[in-house]
């Protein structure tokens, strides 16, 4: 039997692809051990005005499969004060609910925590689509969005090839590279550039443009992650350094795509890890067990300690530099 009786369900911060995946399992999951489930509207915002209403097993019909949050999503930083959220854990406590699911990124996470510690049991569940949060090896909505990035790349190379062009595709991801180091190897990109592995123009681009047309390849898709600089800047410089001391007239192109990445349908993988991580917060609410957060380790769903999790510190994956270095000819 659950030692809770009544749980709520919040998404906050940047919405991600699974995220909606992820309240189906936590709602499914709670009325399995007998819980009521109320889902809140608007992030944090919403728990503060106590937005928020009873989910039924109809009520997440449907939303699998779909992009974005039913819920809503808000960045509210009245919740980074802590009277607010003493106050706030007091007002879900007094209503009756026990404990909460709080489905973000690691600001997110640190809201979760202070409920924790202000009495209101809370599990955080890594939902973005940059996969920069270093406690977990995977976050909901990341291959949602390589799938569209590597799309968008597929149709911008088409392009780039017909004109004999470069262009540079800049791609989400914070002030982390995991998109653009994904998206580019499975996209077939010429080169990667991204914010934990320092470049240089003459060398990583305008040396790689020149070899490439040695060997008698013309056009080059340049994958960039927004947390390295300004594409358009860098772009221009490229074309200018190319002009003027190699006398090479290329034509490049600088495209952002922005927020079509954080849209679409979730992936299987981003479906079955969000269910998959919803089921594990719901067990460890019916022990009674917050501040935690679910993670994916070496390919098992588990769980840590909310601050232990915010205190580690991930790396880009040496293999697959390599595997981009030697693949992108
Ligand atoms: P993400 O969760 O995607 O990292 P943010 O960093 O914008 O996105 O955080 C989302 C929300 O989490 C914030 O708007 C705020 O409500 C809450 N939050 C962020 N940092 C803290 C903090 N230090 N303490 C309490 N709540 C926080």
């Amino acid at each position: 039997m659950s030692e809770m009786k009544s749980i709520g369900i919040l998404t906050s911060g940047g919405d991600a692809p699974g995220m909606n995946a992820a309240i189906r399992a936590v709602v499914r999951a709670g009325i399995h051990h007998g819980m009521q489930v109320y889902g809140v509207r608007n992030g944090y915002t919403g728990l503060i005005n106590m937005d928020m209403h009873e989910l039924d097993l109809r009520g997440v019909s449907d939303i699998l499969h779909r992009g974005g949050t039913v819920l809503g999503s808000a960045r509210c930083l009245e919740f980074k004060k802590p009277e607010v959220v003493k106050e706030t854990a007091e007002k879900v406590k007094a209503s009756g609910i026990d404990g909460m699911v709080v489905i973000g990124g690691d600001g997110s996470f640190r809201g979760a925590r202070d409920l924790s510690l202000a009495g209101l049991p809370t599990i955080a569940l890594p939902g973005t689509i940059d996969n920069d949060i270093d406690c977990t090896d995977y976050t909901i909505g990341f291959d949602t969005a390589l799938n569209t990035v590597s799309d968008c790349v597929d149709k911008i190379r088409d392009t780039t090839l017909s004109h004999n062009r470069c262009t540079f595709v800049e791609v989400m991801g914070k002030e982390a590279g995991y998109i653009a180091l994904s998206a580019g190897i499975a996209g077939g990109s010429e080169a990667i550039l991204i914010p934990e592995k320092e470049f240089d123009i003459q060398e990583d681009i305008v040396q790689m443009i020149l070899d490439c047309r040695a060997r008698g390849k013309y056009h080059y898709v340049i994958v960039i992650a927004e947390g390295v600089g300004n594409t358009q800047e860098i772009a221009k410089k490229t074309e200018e350094i190319l002009r003027e001391e190699h006398n090479i007239e290329l034509e490049i192109r600088a495209c952002i795509l922005g927020h079509i990445q954080r849209g679409g349908n979730p992936t299987v993988e981003d479906r079955i890890v969000a269910s998959q991580m919803g089921v594990h917060a719901v067990d460890l609410l019916t022990k009674g067990i917050g501040n935690r957060v679910v993670v994916k380790k070496d390919g098992k769903i588990t769980d840590l300690d909310i601050l232990e999790g915010l205190n580690m510190k991930k790396t880009v994956d040496a293999d697959m530099l390599r595997l981009a270095d030697i693949l992108s000819l």
